[in-house]
């Protein structure tokens, strides 16, 4: 559950940025591993105050934040980049110095644009799309370039002129005094967000953006021999980055639909049989479904319960060999519930004859 990022960092909602600077840098000295030896949920905890400081850092995602909260964000292809150590983390505010510890002192912003977020979606698919592998069209709403402008977010046919804060470098640096003495920080530039570059007049469609959401669709191609629970990834069909950044990936998670037929073991099928027990006794044939249409399986004289006749390569591929594995065909004896008189009197002369 997505917590709320000002409660996260103990400030009020109207905070400054350096309130929120503040903030930040004393809870993460406070959750430090080198100060913090105790409280085995400091990580946890500093993951979320650094996801908080990404956003309420950034005046635009703020501001988003602000009026559509934490579903804005993620509709806006925005995820946290809370992965990995507290160094990494820190490291990815702060830049890399000499010191980390010391540039927490510092403060400063995560410098660039981020990439796009990741998407999953679901298919459901059956036993014989595992036998053959199957082409699925996947639809799903993503954070796009703006079909008017391609992105550069200037209306078609006016100029984009070199950004006037950065110079058309698309960074700035800041020089800070610290008790540590000067700091210098290199940051993305608050005109252009990175771009270098900005829109004389902004694209109508999508205000200067240069993406929306929009609804898509996706051919996905599901390999022979999947298993449930398994996803494909297609890189670069998530959301589209802030400008320039790269887009994130989609994940297509893939369910194998249950088919009372047959039970998957691996690339073995196994399929029960009901087989009358007078029919286990004498023998003969019987219908088994497989995936490659009805077989006619042969039960032998004197079948006992638990009888498999194997039905070689009539098995699934696997995701690493096209070679199919076996179909076992499991007996299972049927004693009749009901006889009539007739039958019952051929069953007790059966039962004489058989003697114990
Ligand atoms: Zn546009
Ligand atoms: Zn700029």
């Amino acid at each position: 559950m997505p917590t709320d990022y000002y409660e996260v960092l103990g400030v009020e909602r109207g905070s400054s940025e350096s309130e929120i600077k503040r903030a930040f840098r004393r809870l993460a000295r406070d959750l430090h591993p080198d100060v913090n030896r105790h409280d085995p949920d400091a990580e946890e905890k500093f993951k979320q105050a650094a996801e908080a400081y990404e956003v309420l850092s950034d005046p635009n995602r703020r501001r988003t934040y602000d009026a559509f909260g934490h579903e804005g964000l993620r509709t806006g292809g925005w995820s946290p980049h809370t992965a990995g150590s507290m160094e990494d983390i820190l490291a990815s505010f702060f830049g890399g110095g000499d010191s980390l510890f010391a540039d927490l002192f510092g403060g400063g912003r995560r410098a660039g644009p981020a990439p796009g977020g990741d998407i999953a979606v679901e298919i459901e698919i059956t036993l014989a799309d595992v036998l053959t592998g199957v082409t699925r069209e996947v639809g799903f709403e993503a954070v796009s370039l703006c079909e008017r402008c391609r992105g550069n977010g200037a209306e078609p046919g006016t100029p984009i002129r070199t950004c006037e804060t950065c110079g058309g470098a698309g960074r700035v640096q800041q020089v800070r005094r610290t008790a540590f003495g000067q700091l210098v920080q290199t940051g993305a530039c608050p005109t252009c967000g990175g771009d270098g570059r900005v829109a004389e007049q902004p694209c109508e469609r999508c205000d200067g953006v240069g993406r929306e959401v929009r609804a898509r669709t996706w051919d996905v191609d599901v390999p022979s021999g999947i298993e449930s629970g398994q996803r494909i990834r297609i890189a670069g069909a998530g959301h589209a980055g802030e400008s320039g950044a790269p887009p994130g990936d989609l994940y297509v998670g893939v369910e194998v639909a249950e088919d009372e037929r047959f039970e998957r073991r691996g690339r073995d099928l196994v399929t029960v049989i009901h087989v009358p027990a007078t029919l286990a006794m004498v023998g003969g044939t019987v219908t088994a479904a497989t995936l490659d249409g009805d077989r006619e399986v042969e039960i032998p004289a004197g079948a006992q319960p638990g009888h498999t006749v194997r039905l070689a390569g009539l098995g699934l591929p696997s995701l690493r060999s096209a070679a199919r594995g076996d179909q076992h065909v499991l007996v299972d004896v049927i004693v009749p519930r009901k006889l009539s008189r007739e039958q019952r009197k051929l069953a007790e002369r059966l039962h004489e004859s058989l003697g114990e």
